[in-house]
Protein backbone atom coordinates (compact mmCIF):
# COMPACT_ATOMS: atom_id res chain seq x y z
CA UNK A 1 0.00 0.00 0.00
CA UNK A 2 1.55 3.38 -1.34
CA UNK A 3 1.02 6.45 1.62
CA UNK A 4 2.38 10.13 1.27
CA UNK A 5 1.06 10.19 5.05
CA UNK A 6 0.97 7.71 8.33
CA UNK A 7 0.43 8.63 11.58
CA UNK A 8 1.24 5.09 13.31
CA UNK A 9 1.34 3.56 16.74
CA UNK A 10 -1.53 5.56 18.38
CA UNK A 11 -2.33 3.85 21.76
CA UNK A 12 -6.23 4.38 20.61
CA UNK A 13 -7.17 4.87 16.77
CA UNK A 14 -10.74 5.73 16.94
CA UNK A 15 -12.46 4.79 13.80
CA UNK A 16 -16.29 5.65 14.07
CA UNK A 17 -16.85 2.96 11.25
CA UNK A 18 -19.31 1.88 9.82
CA UNK A 19 -23.01 2.39 8.13
CA UNK A 20 -24.21 5.85 9.31
CA UNK A 21 -26.46 7.47 11.35
CA UNK A 22 -25.39 5.56 14.75
CA UNK A 23 -28.92 5.30 16.73
CA UNK A 24 -29.83 3.95 20.26
CA UNK A 25 -27.03 1.30 21.79
CA UNK A 26 -24.93 2.09 18.60
CA UNK A 27 -24.44 5.48 19.46
CA UNK A 28 -21.41 4.68 22.31
CA UNK A 29 -19.58 2.10 19.45
CA UNK A 30 -16.95 4.05 18.83
CA UNK A 31 -15.09 1.23 16.88
CA UNK A 32 -11.48 1.70 18.84
CA UNK A 33 -8.29 0.26 17.64
CA UNK A 34 -5.45 -0.44 20.55
CA UNK A 35 -2.24 0.46 18.86
CA UNK A 36 -3.50 1.85 15.45
CA UNK A 37 -1.87 2.85 12.52
CA UNK A 38 -3.58 4.71 9.92
CA UNK A 39 -2.45 6.11 6.21
CA UNK A 40 -3.46 7.94 3.55
CA UNK A 41 -2.45 8.72 -0.11
CA UNK A 42 -3.22 12.30 -2.12
CA UNK A 43 -5.87 12.99 0.76
CA UNK A 44 -7.49 9.68 1.29
CA UNK A 45 -7.67 7.18 3.74
CA UNK A 46 -5.76 4.13 2.39
CA UNK A 47 -5.51 2.15 5.95
CA UNK A 48 -7.02 2.45 9.22
CA UNK A 49 -6.04 -0.38 11.28
CA UNK A 50 -3.44 -2.38 14.20
CA UNK A 51 -0.25 -1.25 13.13
CA UNK A 52 0.89 -4.80 13.04
CA UNK A 53 -1.17 -5.33 10.20
CA UNK A 54 0.54 -2.18 8.60
CA UNK A 55 3.88 -3.47 9.05
CA UNK A 56 3.20 -6.34 6.14
CA UNK A 57 0.89 -3.96 3.60
CA UNK A 58 3.34 -0.84 3.80
CA UNK A 59 4.98 -0.01 0.77
CA UNK A 60 8.66 1.52 0.77
CA UNK A 61 8.67 4.92 3.09
CA UNK A 62 8.03 8.17 0.99
CA UNK A 63 6.03 10.66 3.06
CA UNK A 64 5.30 11.73 5.93
CA UNK A 65 5.55 9.34 9.12
CA UNK A 66 4.11 10.74 12.68
CA UNK A 67 4.74 8.84 15.66
CA UNK A 68 1.46 9.35 17.68
CA UNK A 69 2.86 6.49 20.44
CA UNK A 70 0.59 7.69 23.56
CA UNK A 71 -1.84 9.65 21.87
CA UNK A 72 -5.55 9.49 20.32
CA UNK A 73 -6.19 10.07 16.75
CA UNK A 74 -9.88 10.16 15.71
CA UNK A 75 -11.65 11.62 13.02
CA UNK A 76 -12.03 15.57 12.55
CA UNK A 77 -15.15 16.79 14.01
CA UNK A 78 -18.02 18.05 12.05
CA UNK A 79 -20.15 21.08 12.51
CA UNK A 80 -23.33 20.36 11.15
CA UNK A 81 -25.16 23.91 12.02
CA UNK A 82 -23.48 27.39 12.07
CA UNK A 83 -24.29 30.93 11.02
CA UNK A 84 -20.84 31.82 10.34
CA UNK A 85 -21.33 34.49 8.15
CA UNK A 86 -22.05 37.94 9.34
CA UNK A 87 -21.38 41.37 10.14
CA UNK A 88 -21.41 43.06 13.24
CA UNK A 89 -21.53 41.33 16.45
CA UNK A 90 -23.91 41.36 19.83
CA UNK A 91 -21.69 41.58 22.47
CA UNK A 92 -23.90 44.01 24.07
CA UNK A 93 -26.99 41.73 24.20
CA UNK A 94 -25.31 38.92 25.78
CA UNK A 95 -24.18 41.43 28.11
CA UNK A 96 -27.68 41.98 29.22
CA UNK A 97 -28.83 38.54 29.25
CA UNK A 98 -26.30 38.31 32.12
CA UNK A 99 -27.86 41.26 33.73
CA UNK A 100 -31.70 39.29 33.24
CA UNK A 101 -33.05 40.22 30.02
CA UNK A 102 -34.52 37.27 27.75
CA UNK A 103 -33.59 36.34 24.16
CA UNK A 104 -37.46 37.00 23.58
CA UNK A 105 -37.25 40.77 24.79
CA UNK A 106 -34.14 41.49 23.56
CA UNK A 107 -35.28 40.17 19.60
CA UNK A 108 -38.55 42.15 20.38
CA UNK A 109 -37.11 45.40 20.88
CA UNK A 110 -35.47 45.25 17.11
CA UNK A 111 -32.45 42.83 18.92
CA UNK A 112 -31.41 39.48 18.35
CA UNK A 113 -31.63 38.37 14.77
CA UNK A 114 -32.85 42.03 12.82
CA UNK A 115 -29.96 43.87 14.22
CA UNK A 116 -27.25 41.42 12.25
CA UNK A 117 -29.26 41.67 9.66
CA UNK A 118 -28.88 45.24 9.17
CA UNK A 119 -25.46 45.06 10.06
CA UNK A 120 -24.80 42.41 7.06
CA UNK A 121 -26.91 44.07 4.51
CA UNK A 122 -24.81 47.19 5.13
CA UNK A 123 -21.24 45.26 5.14
CA UNK A 124 -19.10 45.24 2.25
CA UNK A 125 -18.66 41.49 0.75
CA UNK A 126 -14.72 41.68 1.47
CA UNK A 127 -15.65 42.72 5.10
CA UNK A 128 -17.85 39.72 5.32
CA UNK A 129 -15.57 37.35 3.68
CA UNK A 130 -12.66 38.60 6.29
CA UNK A 131 -14.75 38.22 9.58
CA UNK A 132 -15.95 34.55 8.69
CA UNK A 133 -12.44 33.57 7.58
CA UNK A 134 -11.40 34.50 11.38
CA UNK A 135 -14.52 32.16 13.10
CA UNK A 136 -13.87 29.78 10.24
CA UNK A 137 -9.93 29.71 11.76
CA UNK A 138 -10.86 29.92 15.39
CA UNK A 139 -13.35 26.43 14.58
CA UNK A 140 -10.55 24.87 11.95
CA UNK A 141 -8.54 25.38 15.69
CA UNK A 142 -10.98 23.49 17.72
CA UNK A 143 -10.75 20.90 15.38
CA UNK A 144 -13.61 21.46 12.85
CA UNK A 145 -12.69 20.10 9.57
CA UNK A 146 -16.49 20.24 7.62
CA UNK A 147 -18.67 22.84 8.65
CA UNK A 148 -22.23 23.70 7.71
CA UNK A 149 -23.11 27.25 6.97
CA UNK A 150 -26.48 28.91 6.57
CA UNK A 151 -27.21 32.20 4.88
CA UNK A 152 -30.02 33.92 6.86
CA UNK A 153 -28.68 37.50 7.61
CA UNK A 154 -29.70 38.93 4.25
CA UNK A 155 -33.49 37.90 3.94
CA UNK A 156 -33.35 39.48 0.47
CA UNK A 157 -33.14 37.88 -2.51
CA UNK A 158 -30.02 39.95 -2.96
CA UNK A 159 -28.43 39.84 0.15
CA UNK A 160 -28.84 35.92 0.54
CA UNK A 161 -27.35 35.59 -2.90
CA UNK A 162 -24.47 37.35 -1.66
CA UNK A 163 -23.79 35.61 1.84
CA UNK A 164 -24.32 32.01 -0.22
CA UNK A 165 -21.29 33.19 -2.68
CA UNK A 166 -19.20 34.08 0.08
CA UNK A 167 -19.70 30.71 1.90
CA UNK A 168 -18.72 29.28 -1.89
CA UNK A 169 -15.64 31.28 -2.11
CA UNK A 170 -14.73 30.48 1.81
CA UNK A 171 -15.32 26.73 1.00
CA UNK A 172 -12.67 27.59 -2.14
CA UNK A 173 -9.99 29.70 -0.35
CA UNK A 174 -9.95 28.04 3.23
CA UNK A 175 -9.13 24.23 4.83
CA UNK A 176 -12.54 23.87 6.17
CA UNK A 177 -14.83 21.91 3.74
CA UNK A 178 -18.13 23.72 4.04
CA UNK A 179 -21.88 22.22 3.36
CA UNK A 180 -24.15 25.49 2.27
CA UNK A 181 -27.81 26.22 3.28
CA UNK A 182 -29.89 28.49 2.02
CA UNK A 183 -31.80 29.95 5.10
CA UNK A 184 -34.30 32.85 3.73
CA UNK A 185 -36.16 31.88 6.26
CA UNK A 186 -34.34 32.67 9.48
CA UNK A 187 -36.65 35.92 10.35
CA UNK A 188 -39.10 37.67 8.77
CA UNK A 189 -37.18 40.85 7.64
CA UNK A 190 -38.42 44.44 9.32
CA UNK A 191 -40.01 45.51 5.70
CA UNK A 192 -42.28 42.46 5.31
CA UNK A 193 -44.00 42.67 9.12
CA UNK A 194 -47.13 43.42 7.82
CA UNK A 195 -46.97 41.13 5.00
CA UNK A 196 -45.90 38.09 5.79
CA UNK A 197 -47.36 35.82 3.33
CA UNK A 198 -45.57 37.54 0.73
CA UNK A 199 -42.34 37.08 2.20
CA UNK A 200 -43.02 33.32 2.15
CA UNK A 201 -43.95 33.51 -1.59
CA UNK A 202 -40.63 35.57 -2.29
CA UNK A 203 -39.57 32.74 -0.64
CA UNK A 204 -40.68 29.91 -2.54
CA UNK A 205 -41.05 32.17 -6.10
CA UNK A 206 -38.10 33.87 -6.17
CA UNK A 207 -35.28 32.91 -3.53
CA UNK A 208 -35.42 28.99 -3.93
CA UNK A 209 -35.32 29.18 -7.72
CA UNK A 210 -32.84 31.44 -7.79
CA UNK A 211 -30.68 29.58 -5.39
CA UNK A 212 -31.19 26.68 -7.21
CA UNK A 213 -30.28 28.38 -10.43
CA UNK A 214 -26.89 29.19 -9.27
CA UNK A 215 -26.34 25.73 -7.07
CA UNK A 216 -26.19 27.87 -4.29
CA UNK A 217 -26.84 25.50 -2.21
CA UNK A 218 -27.48 21.98 -0.93
CA UNK A 219 -30.08 22.14 1.86
CA UNK A 220 -32.92 24.27 2.69
CA UNK A 221 -33.78 25.63 6.52
CA UNK A 222 -36.42 27.17 8.11
CA UNK A 223 -36.75 28.55 11.82
CA UNK A 224 -39.84 27.34 12.99
CA UNK A 225 -41.58 29.10 15.94
CA UNK A 226 -43.84 30.68 17.75
CA UNK A 227 -43.50 34.49 16.10
CA UNK A 228 -41.19 33.43 13.35
CA UNK A 229 -42.57 30.77 10.68
CA UNK A 230 -45.57 28.63 11.49
CA UNK A 231 -45.51 24.77 10.73
CA UNK A 232 -47.54 25.58 7.63
CA UNK A 233 -45.35 27.68 6.57
CA UNK A 234 -42.20 26.02 7.76
CA UNK A 235 -43.78 22.84 5.18
CA UNK A 236 -44.66 25.15 2.33
CA UNK A 237 -40.59 26.20 2.37
CA UNK A 238 -39.61 22.87 2.63
CA UNK A 239 -41.40 21.61 0.02
CA UNK A 240 -41.01 24.25 -2.56
CA UNK A 241 -36.71 23.63 -1.56
CA UNK A 242 -37.59 19.74 -2.22
CA UNK A 243 -38.89 20.40 -5.63
CA UNK A 244 -35.48 22.78 -6.26
CA UNK A 245 -33.51 20.30 -5.64
CA UNK A 246 -32.22 21.28 -1.62
CA UNK A 247 -33.09 18.52 0.64
CA UNK A 248 -34.47 19.59 4.00
CA UNK A 249 -33.44 20.59 7.60
CA UNK A 250 -35.36 22.87 10.26
CA UNK A 251 -34.99 24.75 13.51
CA UNK A 252 -37.40 23.07 15.62
CA UNK A 253 -38.94 23.73 19.16
CA UNK A 254 -35.85 25.46 20.54
CA UNK A 255 -37.90 27.93 22.60
CA UNK A 256 -41.23 26.85 22.88
CA UNK A 257 -42.83 23.43 21.75
CA UNK A 258 -43.73 24.77 18.14
CA UNK A 259 -44.88 21.60 15.83
CA UNK A 260 -41.41 21.70 14.33
CA UNK A 261 -40.43 18.37 14.34
CA UNK A 262 -44.14 17.33 13.43
CA UNK A 263 -43.07 19.02 10.03
CA UNK A 264 -39.59 17.20 9.61
CA UNK A 265 -40.75 13.66 10.24
CA UNK A 266 -43.54 15.04 7.26
CA UNK A 267 -41.42 16.37 4.85
CA UNK A 268 -38.57 13.64 5.64
CA UNK A 269 -36.05 15.79 6.83
CA UNK A 270 -32.71 14.71 7.18
CA UNK A 271 -32.30 16.39 10.24
CA UNK A 272 -34.28 18.68 12.98
CA UNK A 273 -32.41 21.25 15.42
CA UNK A 274 -32.23 22.39 18.55
CA UNK A 275 -35.24 20.49 20.27
CA UNK A 276 -35.35 21.79 23.59
CA UNK A 277 -38.91 22.06 24.09
CA UNK A 278 -39.74 18.40 22.32
CA UNK A 279 -42.07 16.22 23.69
CA UNK A 280 -41.78 12.81 24.13
CA UNK A 281 -44.99 12.16 21.43
CA UNK A 282 -42.58 14.46 19.24
CA UNK A 283 -39.87 12.48 20.05
CA UNK A 284 -41.38 9.19 18.93
CA UNK A 285 -42.29 10.66 15.44
CA UNK A 286 -38.97 11.44 14.71
CA UNK A 287 -38.11 7.96 15.36
CA UNK A 288 -40.57 6.85 12.91
CA UNK A 289 -39.16 8.92 10.59
CA UNK A 290 -35.73 8.28 10.42
CA UNK A 291 -34.84 12.20 11.31
CA UNK A 292 -31.28 13.07 13.04
CA UNK A 293 -31.90 15.17 16.00
CA UNK A 294 -29.33 18.19 15.70
CA UNK A 295 -28.87 19.35 19.98
CA UNK A 296 -26.84 22.79 20.05
CA UNK A 297 -26.41 23.08 23.73
CA UNK A 298 -24.02 26.02 23.52
CA UNK A 299 -26.81 28.21 22.34
CA UNK A 300 -28.92 26.73 25.39
CA UNK A 301 -26.14 27.82 27.09
CA UNK A 302 -25.11 31.02 26.48
CA UNK A 303 -29.13 32.35 26.42
CA UNK A 304 -29.96 31.01 29.94
CA UNK A 305 -32.79 28.51 28.89
CA UNK A 306 -31.93 26.77 32.17
CA UNK A 307 -32.60 23.14 29.83
CA UNK A 308 -30.87 21.32 26.87
CA UNK A 309 -32.15 18.97 24.55
CA UNK A 310 -33.67 15.93 25.77
CA UNK A 311 -30.35 13.71 24.29
CA UNK A 312 -31.16 10.91 26.70
CA UNK A 313 -34.67 10.43 25.62
CA UNK A 314 -33.77 10.69 21.48
CA UNK A 315 -31.34 8.08 22.24
CA UNK A 316 -33.44 5.75 24.27
CA UNK A 317 -36.20 6.35 21.33
CA UNK A 318 -33.64 5.63 18.39
CA UNK A 319 -32.95 8.88 17.22
CA UNK A 320 -29.51 9.51 15.61
CA UNK A 321 -28.20 12.71 17.54
CA UNK A 322 -25.62 15.12 16.62
CA UNK A 323 -24.08 17.60 17.84
CA UNK A 324 -23.02 21.50 16.79
CA UNK A 325 -21.43 24.42 17.54
CA UNK A 326 -24.73 26.95 16.09
CA UNK A 327 -22.38 29.18 16.07
CA UNK A 328 -24.15 32.94 15.73
CA UNK A 329 -23.70 35.76 16.69
CA UNK A 330 -26.55 35.68 19.62
CA UNK A 331 -26.45 32.60 21.38
CA UNK A 332 -23.86 30.77 19.65
CA UNK A 333 -21.02 32.06 21.20
CA UNK A 334 -18.31 29.56 20.91
CA UNK A 335 -16.44 28.31 18.16
CA UNK A 336 -15.73 24.99 20.05
CA UNK A 337 -17.23 21.20 19.47
CA UNK A 338 -15.40 20.27 22.14
CA UNK A 339 -17.37 22.47 24.20
CA UNK A 340 -20.64 21.35 22.96
CA UNK A 341 -19.27 18.23 24.27
CA UNK A 342 -18.40 18.68 26.92
CA UNK A 343 -21.87 20.40 27.63
CA UNK A 344 -23.37 17.14 26.37
CA UNK A 345 -21.75 15.28 28.54
CA UNK A 346 -21.94 17.16 31.26
CA UNK A 347 -25.17 18.84 31.16
CA UNK A 348 -27.34 16.48 28.66
CA UNK A 349 -26.54 12.80 30.00
CA UNK A 350 -24.44 11.95 27.10
CA UNK A 351 -21.73 10.00 27.51
CA UNK A 352 -18.34 10.68 26.23
CA UNK A 353 -17.91 8.12 23.22
CA UNK A 354 -21.81 8.70 22.25
CA UNK A 355 -21.09 12.86 22.04
CA UNK A 356 -18.15 11.54 19.93
CA UNK A 357 -19.92 10.04 17.58
CA UNK A 358 -22.49 12.50 17.45
CA UNK A 359 -19.63 15.13 16.61
CA UNK A 360 -18.06 12.95 14.17
CA UNK A 361 -20.01 10.43 11.91
CA UNK A 362 -23.63 11.31 12.92
CA UNK A 363 -23.15 15.22 12.12
CA UNK A 364 -21.37 14.19 9.14
CA UNK A 365 -24.92 12.32 8.29
CA UNK A 366 -26.83 15.36 9.59
CA UNK A 367 -25.34 16.93 6.98
CA UNK A 368 -25.31 13.95 3.88
CA UNK A 369 -21.20 14.08 3.66
CA UNK A 370 -21.19 10.46 5.29
CA UNK A 371 -19.71 8.69 2.68
CA UNK A 372 -16.57 11.42 2.72
CA UNK A 373 -15.60 11.95 6.29
CA UNK A 374 -16.98 11.80 9.92
CA UNK A 375 -14.75 8.46 10.39
CA UNK A 376 -11.78 7.03 9.61
CA UNK A 377 -12.09 4.26 6.58
CA UNK A 378 -10.23 3.38 3.61
CA UNK A 379 -11.65 6.05 0.69
CA UNK A 380 -12.79 8.72 3.08
CA UNK A 381 -10.69 11.70 3.32
CA UNK A 382 -7.69 11.96 5.53
CA UNK A 383 -9.77 14.61 7.91
CA UNK A 384 -7.81 13.60 11.66
CA UNK A 385 -7.04 14.69 15.07
CA UNK A 386 -4.56 13.73 17.01
CA UNK A 387 -5.46 14.56 20.62
CA UNK A 388 -2.52 14.58 23.64
CA UNK A 389 -3.72 11.86 25.69
CA UNK A 390 -7.25 9.84 26.38
CA UNK A 391 -10.21 11.47 24.07
CA UNK A 392 -11.31 12.89 28.06
CA UNK A 393 -9.22 15.55 27.72
CA UNK A 394 -11.24 17.07 25.16
CA UNK A 395 -13.86 18.08 27.89
CA UNK A 396 -11.00 20.04 29.68
CA UNK A 397 -12.10 23.16 28.76
CA UNK A 398 -8.88 25.72 27.16
CA UNK A 399 -6.52 22.62 27.96
CA UNK A 400 -5.95 22.79 24.27
CA UNK A 401 -5.83 18.59 23.74
CA UNK A 402 -5.67 18.27 20.14
CA UNK A 403 -1.96 18.72 18.76
CA UNK A 404 -2.71 18.07 15.29
CA UNK A 405 -5.50 19.01 12.77
CA UNK A 406 -5.07 17.47 9.63
CA UNK A 407 -7.61 18.02 6.60
CA UNK A 408 -7.02 15.96 3.42
CA UNK A 409 -4.00 14.68 4.66
CA UNK A 410 -2.33 17.83 4.99
CA UNK A 411 -1.34 19.24 8.85
CA UNK A 412 -3.51 22.61 9.18
CA UNK A 413 -2.89 23.31 12.66
CA UNK A 414 -0.24 22.58 15.05
CA UNK A 415 0.70 22.71 18.97
CA UNK A 416 3.70 21.49 20.06
CA UNK A 417 3.07 18.94 22.56
CA UNK A 418 4.73 18.21 25.68
CA UNK A 419 6.88 15.08 24.68
ZN1 LIG B 1 -29.47 28.04 14.00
Amino acid sequence: VRADLVIRNARQLITCAGPAPFAGPRQRELQVIPNGTIASEAGLIVFAGPDAEWRHVAGPATGIVIDAAGRTVLPGFVDPHTHAVYAGDRRDEARRRLAGASYAAIAAEGGGILSTVAATRAASDDQLFEASRRRLDEMLRCGSTTIEIKSGYGLDLDTELRLLRLIRRLDLNHPLDIVPTFMGAHEVPPESRSARSAYVETIVERMIPAVAREGLAEWCDVFCEAGVFTPDEARTILLAGQRAGLRSRIHADELASSGGSRVAADVRARSADHLIFATSDDIQVLAGAGVVATLLPIAAFYLKLGRYGPARALIDAGVPVALATDLNPGGGFSPSMPFAMTLACFAMGMTLEEALVASTINAAYAVGREAAVGSLEPGKQMDVLVVRDDPMDLLRVGAEAIELVIKRGSVVVERPGDS
